[in-house]
């Protein structure tokens, strides 16, 4: 595996992989590398002759109240992994070299896809995501980008943003890695007590239930919320955030469930905020 430090390095790394005719997949992260990143790296090998990985802890994206500082930066354990496991290229650029201007000027917007879930906790969230996303395709021009379904509403609003401003992009996502016992697996998690972590569980739980329920027959968007919510309102000790039912791909909430739509949830326990989802 190649570390590039630099976008000039990265561009001169794909010309070369370019002229040599060979695909390219490229796996996005924030680093804090875990199996559920690795798992992205596995599709991406099946779909291209090279995999570049990038690591970027993205200013853009965090709000100032936020864990941007805080962030967990492991690059050697995240390059030690990537290597293990098939990386071709690791792309760690410098938050100078990606934004020499501090803050662009031209950000991507996503529009309703961003509004509400996510995007109503963390305004401007998905403008970040965007706008990275949106720079690094231009420098990995990748033939395909492999995302994780953990971030639903951030794979709606890329698939989106590369449907409305036609980025030669094909979008793979993958499902989510789970812990033994259902919790998702995220960067984050390594922010929990053990009695954080314990209180947690109860989001992946409330989204089993309400998939359960939809399997029994329930097709009532709001009576399986409510199923959900109960669950979260009896913990003591977390507070539950959102949780609802929408449309995998547009992000509004819907009445009556498809199969296909998502149950999307998000609590905050300490200091720590989680997110998941399930497909019915
Ligand atoms: P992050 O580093 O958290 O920004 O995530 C980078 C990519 O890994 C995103 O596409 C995430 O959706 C994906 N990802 C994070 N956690 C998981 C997980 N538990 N299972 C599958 N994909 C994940």
């Amino acid at each position: 595996m190649q570390t590039v430090g630099t976008i000039a390095e990265m561009r001169h790394v794909i010309a070369d992989t370019r002229a040599e005719g060979k695909s390219v997949a490229f796996v996005p992260t924030m680093g804090a590398l875990h199996e559920g990143h690795l798992r992205l790296v596995d599709e991406a090998k099946v779909l291209a002759d090279v995999v570049v990985m990038s690591v970027f802890v993205n200013p853009l994206q965090f709000a100032p109240s936020e864990d941007f500082a805080r962030y967990p930066r492991t690059l050697d354990d995240d390059s030690r992994l990537a290597a293990e496991r098939g990386v071709d290229f690791l792309f760690t650029p410098t938050k100078e070299d990606m934004y020499p201007e501090h803050a662009p000027v031209v950000m991507v917007h996503p529009g309703s896809v961003g509004k509400e879930w996510e995007g109503a906790v963390r305004p401007h969230h998905f403008e970040g995501v965007l706008t990275v996303v949106a720079k690094l395709f231009h420098i990995v021009m990748p033939d395909v980008a492999v995302f994780g379904q953990k971030d639903l509403q951030q794979v709606a609003a890329v698939k989106a943003m590369v449907r409305d401003l036609n980025f030669p992009v094909g979008i793979l996502v993958a499902p989510t890695i789970r812990e033994p016992d259902g919790l998702a697996m995220s960067s984050r998690n390594r922010y929990l007590s053990p009695k954080d972590r314990e209180l947690g569980l109860i989001l992946s739980k409330a989204l089993f239930a309400v998939r359960d329920a939809f399997t029994r027959g329930e097709r009532r968007a709001s009576a399986l919320e409510a199923i959900g919510w109960r669950m979260l309102e009896r913990v003591v000790g977390l507070t539950p955030r959102y949780l609802a039912v929408v449309n995998a791909d547009t992000f509004q909430r819907v009445n009556n469930v498809r199969h296909g739509d998502a149950a999307v949830g998000a609590i905050r326990v300490g200091e720590t905020k989680l997110i998941d989802n399930i497909i019915f």
